[in-house]
C-alpha cells in the first residue's frame, strides 16, 4: 500500500495584499524546515502569486492559486492559463470550489478540462467537491459526490488518477464554523475513494483526499487523524499564520 504524505492547503480567498502575502510567508518559511512530513500549499489571491512564489523559493511550501482557465490562451477576459501560473513557480490550482461554482458559473465541463490540463502541466490539481445541507438532510451526498466527480475526471488518464488531490468540503461546513463530526467526514472521505477504487484501485491507494469546512487548530488533529483523510483544505484559520502553522502540524 503506498504511503500516502499528507498535505494541507491554505484557501486564503480574496484576502491578503502583496505585502501582507509576503510578511506571512516569511514567517511561515521560517517553520518550514519542521513540517517535513507535510506537503504544505499556500494558495493566495493572483496578485499576490508572483510574490509568494519569491519568498517561499527553496522552503518547500509550494504555491498555487485558487482557479485556472482552461484553454491556453484566447478571448477570456479577466482569466488566468495554466502556463501564465506555471511561468511564476506556481506549483497548481485550486478547482471547483463551491463558491466558484455557486457564485462564478464554474461549470463540470470546464472542470473536465481543467483537471487534465493541470496534470498535463506537471502541476498539483485540488478538486473540490461537496453538498449542500439540503443535498445532505435528504441524503443526497453520495450522489452529488459521484456526480460531481464522475463529471470532473471524466477526461483524466488513469495512470494519473491517483495524483489528483480531491478536497471534500461540505458546503454547509465552509467558513460557517460548523465543521462535519468525524463520522461524517470519513464516510465522505472513504466514498470517494472507493469512487476512485471503481476505476483504479491503485489510483485510489496513492489519491490524497483532505477534508475542508472550518478546520481549525483544535479540531484539525481529530480530523486528520481519519484513515482515509489526507490532510485539509482550510480557509478562515489559515488566515493566520500561526494558526496554519499548528494545523499543519497536527497532520
Ligand atoms: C474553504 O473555503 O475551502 C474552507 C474550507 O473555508 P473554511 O475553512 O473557512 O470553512
Amino acid at each position: 500500500m503506498p504511503e500516502r504524505k499528507p498535505l494541507v492547503a491554505a484557501n486564503w480567498k480574496m484576502n491578503k495584499t502583496v505585502a501582507e502575502t509576503e510578511s506571512y510567508l516569511g514567517a511561515l518559511s521560517g517553520h518550514a524546515s519542521q513540517l517535513g512530513g507535510v506537503e504544505v500549499v499556500v494558495c493566495p489571491p493572483s496578485t499576490a502569486l508572483a510574490g509568494a512564489c519569491a519568498v517561499a523559493a527553496g522552503s518547500g511550501i509550494q504555491i498555487c492559486a485558487q482557479n485556472v482557465h482552461e484553454s491556453e490562451s484566447g478571448a477570456f477576459t479577466g482569466e488566468v492559463s495554466i502556463a501564465m501560473l506555471a511561468e511564476l513557480g506556481v506549483a497548481g490550482a485550486i478547482v471547483g470550489h463551491s463558491e466558484r461554482r455557486r457564485l462564478f458559473g464554474e461549470t463540470d465541463e470546464a472542470l473536465a478540462r481543467k483537471v487534465p490540463a493541470l496534470l498535463d502541466a506537471g502541476m498539483l490539481a485540488i478538486l473540490c467537491c461537496g453538498e449542500s445541507e439540503a443535498e445532505r438532510d435528504s441524503g443526497e451526498t453520495e450522489a452529488v459526490l459521484r456526480r460531481q466527480l464522475e463529471a470532473d475526471l471524466e477526461q483524466v488518464a488513469v495512470g494519473d488518477l491517483g495524483r489528483v488531490v480531491i478536497a471534500y468540503e461540505p458546503i454547509w461546513a465552509i467558513g460557517t464554523g460548523r465543521t462535519a463530526t468525524p463520522e461524517q467526514a470519513q464516510e465522505a472521505c472513504a466514498f470517494i475513494r472507493e469512487l476512485v477504487a471503481g476505476i483504479a484501485a491503485d489510483a485510489a491507494e496513492a489519491l490524497r483526499v483532505l477534508y475542508g469546512g472550518s478546520v481549525k487548530r483544535d479540531n484539525a488533529a481529530e480530523l486528520f487523524a481519519l484513515r482515509d483523510v489526507d490532510g485539509g483544505l482550510v480557509g478562515g484559520a489559515s488566515l493566520d499564520p500561526d494558526d496554519f502553522l499548528a494545523i499543519c502540524r497536527a497532520a
